[in-house]
């Protein structure tokens, strides 16, 4: 089974009114201001997925800052799962700035989504020491067996829209609250993995996995080697960022490495059908 862990998809009016959604959410403003960032619809990506080879594609949210279009996002998100039910797997954004951040996770469990992210903590997190609030939500992303998944960031290096600053080191104090719930690092966890050769951060990444969204615009493809012998093939999730580029490319840096065919069948898709309980 071939996964793809990390694709966006947008409701059609966010894409008509996309010039008027740039200057109500700070997330989307970030991430599409630029008009060649494409905006696709799950019709889009399930043509691309069949062009591609993909079986399930896992849609995230964006982290948005206005809980209306979180809302509206996390609806369409819901029922392009229901629609193409054997196709898609399905995250909701939540609001961690408002007091009934945990009402919203059950919310996005209530209407089916399977896990809650991907969130963009420099915009909902880091004013300094909110880490806190991630407790209430950890805990309850447990209770509901949800996944969590958080986009990370290199300390270093060029900088491109919606980078942002959740580099290792802050990521290191989020692991230390997670508590054993299930975690997705996206875009290889800002280089988190380089630094489980230390015991301690090796021990701290247990439940963790890390997704390869975007690798090749961060990292040469001799990273899915590196890291795989790392961390071992059971933490990591293949992973695209669709429509931001194509799972084939991902898919090829995975065939051409050194990594054996096992290790390859388990990165391409059998850890994500294992996390999400694929048939
Ligand atoms: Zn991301």
């Amino acid at each position: 089974m071939i996964v793809d862990s990390h694709v966006h998809i947008f409701p059609p009016e966010f894409l008509r009114d996309r010039q008027s959604l740039l200057t109500k959410d700070k997330t989307f403003n970030e991430l599409y201001s630029n008009s060649r960032s494409k905006l696709v619809t799950v019709e889009d990506l399930i043509e691309t997925m069949d062009e591609t080879g993909v079986n399930v594609s896992v849609v995230m949210g964006i982290g948005w800052t206005n809980p209306e279009l979180a809302e509206k996002s996390n609806q369409y998100i819901s029922e392009s799962c229901l629609r193409f039910s054997d196709r898609l797997i399905g995250f909701g954004s939540i609001d961690l700035s408002s007091m009934n951040a945990v009402d919203q996770i059950k919310n996005c469990a209530d209407i089916g989504l399977k896990g809650i992210g991907e969130l963009h903590l420099d915009h909902q997190l880091f004013s300094e020491g909110g880490y806190e609030l991630m407790t209430s939500v950890i805990q309850e992303v447990k209770a509901k067996d949800l996944i969590l998944s958080i986009h990370c960031s290199e300390p270093l290096g060029h900088l491109y829209p919606g980078k942002g600053t959740n580099t290792p080191e802050k990521l290191e104090r989020l692991l230390k609250l997670a508590d054993g719930a299930k975690i997705i690092l996206s875009h290889w966890g800002g280089g988190l993995p380089f630094y489980a050769l230390m015991p301690e951060i090796k021990k701290l990444s247990e439940s963790v996995f890390f997704d390869t969204a975007a690798s090749p615009f961060l990292y040469e493809p001799k990273i899915f080697e590196i890291v795989n012998s790392i961390m071992g093939p059971d933490h990591i999730l293949a992973a695209s960022d669709y429509p931001l580029l194509k799972f084939s490319r991902i898919k090829n840096e995975i065939e051409q490495s050194n990594i054996s065919n096992d290790d390859q069948k388990l990165i391409l898709g059998d850890n994500a059908k294992t996390l999400f309980n694929l048939l």
